[in-house]
This record gives C-alpha cells, sequence and structure tokens, in this order.
C-alpha cells in the first residue's frame, strides 16, 4: 500500500527549504516521441512511496537505453524518470524495516517503467522492492554490478541448479561485452568454468580474457539461421542475444546441456526447432530479474559480494555523470559501451 508516505515530511531539508534535485526527465510529444532531458525537480514531484531514497548512484541498463532514446516501449506512463537501478541512503522511511541512514539498493519491479526511477537525485518507493545493501560492498561496487550483473548471477545459479559443475565443459556466453555478459564470464570463470564469449567486439579479445574467457567466438556464427542441431560443443551457456543467437546456442548445446535465456540484444523472436529439446534432452531456462523474488534477490547479492571483488570489475566499468548518461544511452543501444555504466549522482 502506498498510504504511508514519506514524501510530504521529504520535502523539508533540515533547514526547512526544499531539496531541489537533478533528473533525468522523459516526456511524449504530440507526435509519440520521446523527449529526454535534464531536469531539476523538487520532491513534492515525486510518486508516492513509503520510503525516500536519497540516490547516490545510478546505471545505464540496455532497458533504460531503451526508456531514454524511446527506441522501443517500456516507459508505460509519462513523465517518467527512467533507472531500473539506484542504491543510496533511506531519507524517510513509513516502514519499520528502514532506517533513515540505512543503505539501500534497488533493481526492477517496475522502478524506471511504470514508476520513477533510480537516474535522479530522490526516488520515492516501496519497502518491499528494497533490499538492504550487501554488508561490505560499496554503493559504486553495487552499481558496477546493477541489474546487469545481478541477472548473470541468475543465470549462474539457475545453471547451478539444473546440475552444472565445474569441469563440465564449455559455457558460452553471448552478448559478452555487454553488461550481463561481461559479468556472466567473469561470474562463471571464478566458479571454475571453461567460458567461450561470441562477441561482435573482437579487439576486446583481451577485455574479454582479463575477465576469465579461455575462448573467444565471432558472433556472426550464430547470427543466422542454422542447422536444427549442431556438433555438440556447449555443456551450458548463457545467452542475452535471443533470436537465431539463441536458436543456434540451443542447436550446439550438448546432451542434457542447460542454457540460461535472459536477453534479446538481436531480437525478441526464437526460430528454432524441438529437436535439441527431444533429442539431446537439452533445457532451456528463462530468467526475468524484475519481478524475481525477494529471497531469490537476496541469494544473488549474497554471492555477488562474496564471489566478485570490486576490483574484478573495475576494467568493466565506466562511471558518468546524470548529462552524460543522456548522451551514452543511443551508444548503448549500438552496442558501442563495453561493460557496466554507472551513473553518480551525488
Ligand atoms: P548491453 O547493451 O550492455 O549488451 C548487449 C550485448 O549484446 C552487446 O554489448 C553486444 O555484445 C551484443 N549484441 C548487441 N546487438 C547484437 C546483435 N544484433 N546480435 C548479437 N549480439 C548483439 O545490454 P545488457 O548486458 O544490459 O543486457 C543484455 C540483454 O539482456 C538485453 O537484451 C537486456 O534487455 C536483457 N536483460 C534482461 C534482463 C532480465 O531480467 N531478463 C535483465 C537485464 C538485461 P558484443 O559487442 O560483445 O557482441
Amino acid at each position: 500500500s502506498f498510504r504511508h508516505s514519506a514524501r510530504t515530511d521529504a520535502a523539508r531539508t533540515k533547514d526547512g527549504g526544499t531539496a531541489e534535485f537533478a533528473a533525468i526527465h522523459l516526456t511524449k510529444d504530440g507526435e509519440g516521441r520521446t523527449r529526454a532531458e535534464l531536469r531539476t525537480l523538487t520532491p513534492d514531484a515525486l510518486p508516492e512511496g513509503e520510503v525516500l531514497v536519497k540516490v547516490s548512484h545510478s546505471t545505464l541498463n540496455y532497458k533504460d537505453a531503451l526508456a531514454i532514446t524511446g527506441s522501443s516501449p517500456v516507459v508505460r506512463s509519462f513523465p517518467m524518470v527512467p533507472g531500473i537501478d539506484f542504491v543510496g541512503t533511506v531519507e524517510r522511511s513509513a516502514d519499520p524495516r528502514y532506517q533513515v541512514g540505512d543503505a539501500v539498493l534497488l533493481n526492477g519491479w517496475g522502478v524506471g517503467e511504470a514508476h520513477w526511477g533510480g537516474l535522479a537525485g530522490y526516488a520515492s518507493v516501496r519497502a518491499d522492492w528494497l533490499i538492504p545493501l550487501p554488508h561490505g560492498m560499496s554503493p559504486a561496487h553495487a552499481m558496477a554490478i546493477g541489474t546487469a550483473g545481478y541477472t548473470a548471477m541468475l543465470c549462474v545459479m539457475a545453471l547451478q541448479a539444473h546440475g552444472v559443475a565445474p569441469g563440465a565443459g564449455p559455457v558460452l556466453v553471448t552478448g559478452a561485452n555487454g553488461g550481463v555478459g561481461s559479468i556472466a564470464i567473469a561470474l562463471l570463470a571464478r566458479a571454475g568454468h571453461l567460458v567461450t564469449a561470441s562477441t561482435g567486439r573482437r579487439e576486446e579479445e583481451p577485455h574479454l580474457r582479463a575477465l576469465g574467457a579461455s575462448a573467444i567466438m565471432d558472433r556472426n556464427l550464430l547470427s543466422n539461421a542454422g542447422k536444427p542441431l549442431q556438433k555438440e560443443n556447449w555443456a551450458a551457456a548463457v545467452d542475452c542475444v535471443g533470436s537465431h543467437t539463441l536458436a543456434n546456442v540451443l542447436a550446439g548445446t550438448r546432451y542434457g546441456g542447460v542454457v540460461a535465456a535472459c536477453g534479446l540484444a538481436q531480437g525478441m523472436d526464437l526460430p528454432a526447432t524441438v529437436a535439441p529439446f527431444i533429442l539431446r534432452g537439452v533445457s532451456l531456462i528463462g530468467i526475468d530479474s524484475v519481478q524475481a523474488p525477494r529471497e531469490r534477490r537476496l541469494q544473488a547479492w549474497q554471492r555477488l559480494a562474496r564471489d566478485l571483488p570490486a576490483d574484478v570489475l573495475d576494467s568493466n566499468t565506466r562511471t558518468v555523470s546524470l548529462p552524460d548518461a543522456l548522451a551514452l544511452a543511443p551508444e548503448l543501444l549500438a552496442g558501442k559501451i563495453r561493460g557496466r555504466v554507472v551513473v553518480q549522482i551525488d
């Protein structure tokens, strides 16, 4: 319920004035085009919410770039503040689980799509959507992981839950230089798997090897219609790409292998056959981070805190300002950004 709102109190700073903050603000023009601009807002503009968070860092994910550019209808109402991730400190709380000053983290739940998101100085959200920032993890580290890294961890957990163990054979990661793919490589390699990275950017091979990939393949080999059953290459796979790529990944998965599907960078379609399922017992596991239950999120973030030291992510992360995030959105969609973009707010 949104009945208990932290918003009204929060409109006042200590000296009684109104705290203004910067936000990326999305509106729709008469022709249905998204207009994205940097605006100064006051807390009374924020939606109702149980917890008011002073945001320190957010990120730029694929979905945020879609929202900012308007290239896909991910935003469900306007005006909208995008940003599916944020980390910050509780400034006001109407929920006993959260106290002023607590460090909190949010990923998904429709925030930045249907509810104002993290690319702003403040966010007003439901208490159920927040989780505590894992112990020992800095806000910047949490956002270097972000929804992309948390999704990568959900993929790895799904593979492990389906029995994929180190030594099973090569694990393929598609969309390797993206946020999800890059962190999936780091997680799988650190868990002892042999990782093959599929990428369109061969020039990033040293980076992918530094993350832990032991082989690199050209993504073009997977981009077009292929045979329903191909050479049995992969013990498992994390697919960020969908479409023909996922069909070819399934067709090239070994008997009894497991594929975690989380993305659609090539396309939403899946032009595949059932042959890998019924002739090789291949499993296709769907991964959703947005509505994932709280327990699974807590588990994923605990494992991220344990398994992924901040320095592993340094070379995979660039930190930018809010205005920079606006400019970077089209570049991200064009596949020109490597790894993760952290947006520093305060
Ligand atoms: P990025 O844009 O960071 O990465 C996507 C990567 O995919 C690119 O870097 C590129 O890697 C590759 N790629 C891009 N276009 C194509 C293409 N046409 N064909 C093949 N490969 C392509 O996005 P994220 O890592 O943030 O997200 C990856 C996908 O996962 C997105 O589709 C996103 O929507 C989805 N996602 C889903 C979530 C869920 O809950 N299920 C949560 C988070 C993300 P390279 O240059 O190395 O080839």
